[in-house]
């Protein structure tokens, strides 16, 4: 089966209006050859409204960082799948190692935040990955499946992303190596409940970079990279796009 590659970046909680030119610039980037695989990015809630267009002319989807598992209601300040699917997102991640910290969101509030996104027809990049003393203990892959068998909803392996983020290398400059990368992600598919995992796409996510990337995405079960700092830069962001196998 042919996974079709996906490069997501992650802006986090950056940008301004002026910002809005990162489309152009990556559009006159890519110019000279398109990478064949998905693009899509994630910009603050505040300039999803701006990207969706420019997004369209250079074939980029637009996602939401992260959405509220009601699809309305009495919650200030949160924001629904159903509102992000109405600006004309796609996507949305869920469970971000940086909110299951900040928000102690658990394993349960990012099931119900996927299975939103999935009633509301978006794709969720479900986040999982284990901390710096989880690995050093080997308990590693233990770990991550917990969190992949608690965090995915029940639905066709097609319609929901997983992104390996192992924590301790996220906007710290550290990667896994190509080696354990591809060890987690063939746990991870080993360990997707449903008897279609050979359709499951799984980024790999934690200080992907330009010099880094083309290893990282040659393995068989590396489909794509979650990027964040990387991804402010439209000509990193395009040069890591431009790594995929
Ligand atoms: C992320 O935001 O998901 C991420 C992986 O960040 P960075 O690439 O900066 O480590």
């Amino acid at each position: 089966m042919t996974r079709r590659p996906l490069i997501a970046g992650n802006w986090k909680m950056n940008g301004l209006r002026s910002d809005l030119a990162w489309m152009d610039t990556l559009g006159a980037e890519l110019e000279g050859g398109r990478p064949d695989c998905d693009l899509v990015l994630f910009p603050p809630a505040t300039l999803i409204g701006g990207l969706i267009e420019p997004g369209q002319a250079q074939g980029v989807s637009i996602g939401g960082q992260d959405c509220a598992p009601a699809a309305s209601g009495a919650h200030t300040g949160d924001i629904s799948a159903e509102m992000l699917a109405d600006l004309g997102c796609s996507h949305v991640i869920v469970g971000h190692s940086e909110r299951r910290a900040d928000h102690g969101e658990t394993d349960a509030q990012v099931r119900a935040k996927a299975e939103a996104a999935l009633r509301a027809g978006l794709t969720p990049i479900i986040c999982i990955g284990e901390t710096l003393d989880d690995r050093e203990a080997g308990r590693a892959e233990a770990v991550v499946t917990a969190q992949l068998q608690a965090s995915a909803p029940d639905a066709p392996a097609s319609l929901v992303v997983i992104a390996y983020e192992p924590i301790w290398a996220i906007g710290t400059g550290r990667t896994a190596s190509d080696d354990d990368a591809q060890a987690m992600h063939a746990a991870i598919r080993a360990n997707w409940r449903g008897d279609d995992a050979q359709a499951l796409r799984i980024l790999y996510g934690g200080s992907v970079k330009p010099d880094n990337a083309k290893g990282l995405l040659s393995r068989p079960d590396i489909d794509g990279a979650l990027v964040g700092g990387a991804s402010l830069d439209a000509q990193s962001f395009a040069a890591i796009a431009r790594c995929v196998r």
